[in-house]
């Protein structure tokens, strides 16, 4: 059945494969919902704005995206309201950076209130497909790829927009053990690590590799001169806490600019924390572990939300942060985005939009 709604064309599977799904044993990034969003660039427009029956692609050999890497995605959540609405946080800013990334990479941009019309219309069509559980949602992944059929270096001239979703379970994110890389680099500024750019995820795969091979579960990207200034960790923004005062790198062009990473400051600036955006050493962290003044160190992200570091070795030193249990700024702001995602908290702001 195919019927026109805004100007998005919406083509129905016949049947739905919903009820093939166990909501309670839900492997990550491997299920996906009934439908798509696609729309494709040609001649200098966005055109052909549809949602279809989720499905395979077809592609050139010489599809530009395979040859160069221009290539650009966002990771966010749907989730449920206790009322049943579906509740998407923060759209805005993800259709704002995913334009940022493909700017860095040369791309066409796709019109912000199309970005969020698109995921809207996805995630109502799709709204049984989002798991009731708190900390269970609907991960959507859009993602825009190159499709000219050339190969010579230059940018395509031709794209295409695509959103998916995947039902996810609660993440659960056990404490994790970190090392400071010291030997491979993410980004340097000026670089691509701004971008949410395929590429990076491809060079961050070996040194990640190395680390587990060696027993951590992610690294710690360091940059500046002497590897000595902390950027990001794994996929993830950085916080530490030391001495009541919360610290994050500020963004130099090398780190992405996390959406989690924004809402937590504002958080923290809205309880009246102290929370500083500045260049953090590795020094003044392991002079921190040994006075006694480093208090929690965690991951934020989309996925996790919070990721507590239980370990963090830096060349042959080994730290150990205190335990999670008595921890109070990381459990702080994961209870409160939980509650958002649930729509059990005020949200001062109006990060949340109903779908
Ligand atoms: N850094 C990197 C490299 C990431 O891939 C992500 C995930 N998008 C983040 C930080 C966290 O960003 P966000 O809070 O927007 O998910």
């Amino acid at each position: 059945m195919t019927t026109t709604t805004s100007s998005i064309r919406v083509e129905r599977v016949q049947q739905s494969r919903l009820d093939t799904v166990n909501f309670n044993d839900l492997p990550f990034g491997k299920i996906f919902s009934d439908h798509m969003f696609v729309s494709d660039y040609r001649d200098g427009e966005w055109t052909d704005d549809r949602i279809i029956p989720f499905g395979h692609f077809t592609m050139h050999p010489a599809s530009m995206v395979l040859h160069y890497g221009q290539a650009v995605f966002e990771g966010m959540k749907a989730s449920l309201h206790e009322d049943g609405t579906p509740l998407l946080l923060r759209p805005d800013e993800h259709a704002k950076r995913i334009n940022a990334s493909a700017r860095r990479m040369m791309m066409a941009e796709f019109p912000e209130d199309r970005f969020v019309e698109a995921i809207s219309q996805l995630v109502a069509l799709d709204k049984d497909w989002i798991p009731p559980t708190e900390g269970s949602a609907l991960y959507l992944r859009p993602y825009m790829y190159a499709t000219d059929e050339f190969i010579g270096v230059r940018p395509s001239e031709s794209y295409r927009f695509c959103v998916f979703t995947a039902p996810v379970g609660p993440y659960y994110a056990k404490p994790v053990r970190l090392v400071v890389e010291q030997e491979y680099v993410r980004a340097v500024p000026g670089g691509t690590g701004e971008a949410k750019a395929a590429g990076n995820y491809a060079g961050s795969l070996l040194p990640a590799h190395l680390a587990q091979q060696r027993g951590f579960d992610q690294v710690v990207w360091m940059g500046g001169p002497n590897r000595k200034q902390i950027q990001e960790v794994g996929t993830m923004n950085i916080f530490f806490v030391i001495d009541g005062e919360v610290i994050t790198p500020a963004t130099d062009g090398a780190i992405l600019k996390g959406i989690t990473r924004k809402m937590f400051i504002q958080i923290l600036k809205d309880r009246g924390i102290p929370v500083t955006e500045r260049v953090i050493e590795i020094d003044e962290v392991v002079a921190a572990s040994e006075a006694g003044t480093l208090q929690e160190m965690f991951g934020a992200g989309t996925a996790a939300v919070v990721s507590h570091v239980s370990e963090l070795q830096y060349k042959d030193k080994l730290m150990t942060l205190p335990p999670v249990e008595g921890r109070k700024i990381g459990p702080m702001l994961k209870r409160y985005i939980d509650g958002l995602r649930a729509g059990k908290v005020e949200d001062p702001h109006g990060w949340i939009v109903r779908v």
